[in-house]
């Protein structure tokens, strides 16, 4: 599926093929702790291509010894991708929330649901509000 996507600030914008059946909720702690939120969604894509800007990028190593490069926009901070460590983008890691198609892809699973904050599996008991 063709993607286009942008960071909050606009200065970043890419497009990809990505793979809508490997849309994943992933409850890991390096995700909460990146996403500064309780989980990161985000799915598989190919040729993944930059039409401007350009993400500052930052290698992660796992506990594993893995290491994965971590891209976001340095003006907003909007995470992008994270792909392989020398830099090719023909395999990366889109995350949901800057792609235009956003409402059409439904996640498919959740991962490391061991590390999941206890109330984010749960929200359909909370109030809900149509604005703030
Ligand atoms: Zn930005
Ligand atoms: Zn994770």
């Amino acid at each position: 599926m063709h993607v286009t996507g942008h960071c909050y600030c606009r200065k970043i914008t890419f497009e990809a093929e990505a793979d809508p059946a490997s849309v994943a909720v992933c409850h890991c702690t390096d995700c909460q702790e990146l996403t500064g939120s309780a989980y990161r969604v985000a799915l598989r894509a190919k040729n993944f291509k930059l039409l401007s800007g350009a993400p500052k990028v930052w290698i992660k190593t796992a506990e594993s010894g893995r290491q994965r490069a971590h891209s976001f926009c340095p003006d907003c901070g909007s995470p992008i991708y994270s792909g392989a460590p020398d830099g090719k983008l023909d395999d990366v890691s889109l995350r949901i929330g800057t792609l235009d198609q956003c409402r059409d892809l439904e996640p498919k699973k959740q991962i490391w649901t061991r590390s999941a904050l206890p109330w984010a599996l749960d929200l359909h008991g909370l109030e809900g509000h149509q604005k703030q």
